[in-house]
């Protein structure tokens, strides 16, 4: 199956069967919600209707959800090209009941699609419970009849589900994993594909638990490991959702005279690129603009790292928006059309990104690349904070970038340094400020606002008029 098409036996599985209603993917910004810097699950758009479930419009739905996972308490900017699993934006199925059926229902309807619609087979899956949650655990034994050895409990580290540090509905867990049957991947064999989450309770602004009024679910499973799964594929890029994207990589490389094989798995660089036009295109689409605080700068980091993995593929000139063509391939199933109507405008914010960064990287890097050598940091293999800091103030290199590029090496960065550094720098600049010296952003969002650029992305706009992200 195609993912297409999982993308429609799901939702069909879930509305004709079982009369859920389907609803639109939310934007990647929460709506209402400071507490939380992208839309990481499916459930955040139904966050309210879980405390209150006669506010809910509906019993029970299900929806296909853009999730963005590079920032907060799930942050998977640093697994990207590194795990077989992780991406920055990735699309969440799920099914959800405010306070409809219960856990028996939950698990039944996800073993059938799973082992009926999907046809997986069963002795290829195994399921984890919270070590407490005895109910879970005998409907597994009782009701599916999974084998006991199949049935792992665990503690709440792993089993207890939480959307980000702060108050909001939380639950124990039920996850299904999928059995890669390769040894060599240690803890990895099993890929975690479907958690099944049953939000019990709230946890407040205080950090204690309050009891939800009745039990609802809330599941999700990422629509990239299914695919995996379901295609026979050894991780998520080699599925049919990244073969465009990887073709139009090759392409280019090619045209611009650097060698490229088709081997997508020989550094990580391919695939940091293409997730990372993947999560920089979904963002700005919905309304965030590279900036140097909050959400724009999560989305300046990612294009960043992404110019950065195509300057050690070869790049010397911008090539992301060239890229862009083969995204829009990946999606022709017409499943996303902002990303068709709106491209001129995220072509010109990637490409205009490109240009300031492509000038500096490679000076940046060149102030880099010798340290690594130098005879006395290699005992300690830490790169100077003043590097780090001249790199992320002189070059705009964020800092994880630096970090990143250090860890290769199997290197460091002292990071309380970088940070006293940039304090400082701060308090000198406020300074500045206070005496009417300007700063570059400033002058960039005005000039913007003036020019009325990208009038349809209200978010943008109230974050820049707000002087917030
Ligand atoms: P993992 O342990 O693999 O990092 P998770 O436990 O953090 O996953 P959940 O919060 O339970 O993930 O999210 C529900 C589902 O969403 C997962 O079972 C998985 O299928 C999918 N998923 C989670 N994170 C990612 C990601 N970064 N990229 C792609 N799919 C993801
Ligand atoms: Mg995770
Ligand atoms: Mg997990
Ligand atoms: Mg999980």
């Amino acid at each position: 199956m195609t993912t297409p098409e999982l993308r429609k036996e799901f939702t069909e599985f879930f509305v004709k069967e079982y009369g859920h209603v389907p609803v639109k993917s939310s934007s990647l910004i929460p709506h209402n919600d400071k507490s939380l810097m992208f839309t990481n699950a499916g459930m955040v758009q139904f966050k309210d209707y879980f405390r209150n479930p006669a506010t809910a419009p509906f019993k029970q739905a299900t929806t296909i959800q853009k999730c963005m996972r590079a920032g907060g308490k799930h942050n998977d900017l640093d697994n990207v090209g590194y795990t077989p699993r992780h991406h920055t934006f990735f699309e969440m199925l799920g099914n959800f009941s405010f306070g409809e059926y219960s856990k028996s229902k939950a698990i039944q309807m996800a073993w059938r699609f799973l082992t009926q619609v999907v046809k997986l087979p069963k002795d290829r899956l195994r399921v984890t419970v919270l070590a407490s949650d005895q109910e879970s655990y005998d409907l597994w034994k009782n009701q599916e009849g999974i084998p006991e050895d199949r049935i792992i409990r665990c503690d709440e580290k792993d089993n207890f589900w939480t959307m980000g540090e702060g108050a909001g509905p939380c639950g124990p867990c039920t996850e299904i994993f999928w059995d890669t049957q390769n040894d060599d991947l240690g803890e990895d064999r099993w890929l975690e594909i479907w958690n099944l989450v049953f939000m019990q309770h709230y946890r407040n602004d205080q950090g204690q638990l309050e009891n939800l009024p009745v039990v609802c679910v809330d599941t999700g499973m990422g629509l990239e490991r299914l695919a995996s799964v379901v295609q026979s594929k050894e991780n998520n890029y080699e599925t049919d959702v990244f073969g465009p994207m990887f073709d139009g990589l090759h392409k280019i490389m090619i045209d611009a005279g650097i060698e490229s094989s088709r081997d997508i798995n020989a550094t990580p660089h391919k695939k940091i690129i293409v997730d990372h036009l993947r999560a920089m295109s979904f963002l700005i689409a919905d309304g965030v603009i590279p900036s140097n605080v909050g959400r724009g700068y999560v989305l300046r980091r990612i294009i960043r790292r992404a110019l950065r993995s195509g300057n050690q593929l070869g790049f010397s000139k911008p090539f992301m928006t060239d890229l862009y063509p083969s995204f829009l391939d990946s999606l022709k199933d017409g499943v996303y059309p902002d990303m068709v109507a709106r491209q001129d405008s995220i072509k010109g914010v990637i490409h205009q990104e490109e240009e300031i960064f492509m000038s500096t990287l490679s000076k940046g890097l060149a102030l880099l690349e010798p340290i690594f050598k130098q005879k006395d940091l290699v005992g300690s293999k830490q790169v100077p904070a003043e590097i780090a800091f001249k790199l992320y103030d002189t070059f705009g290199f964020p800092l994880d970038l630096t970090v990143l590029i250090a860890e290769e090496r199997g290197w460091t960065v002292d990071l309380v340094e970088v940070e006293k550094l940039r304090q400082k720098q701060q308090e000198q600049g406020r300074a500045s400020w206070r005496s009417g010296s300007n700063t570059v952003f400033l002058t960039k969002a005005l000039e913007w606002k003036e020019q009325g650029v990208f009038p349809t992305f209200s978010g943008y706009r109230r974050e820049l008029l707000s002087g917030q992200s």
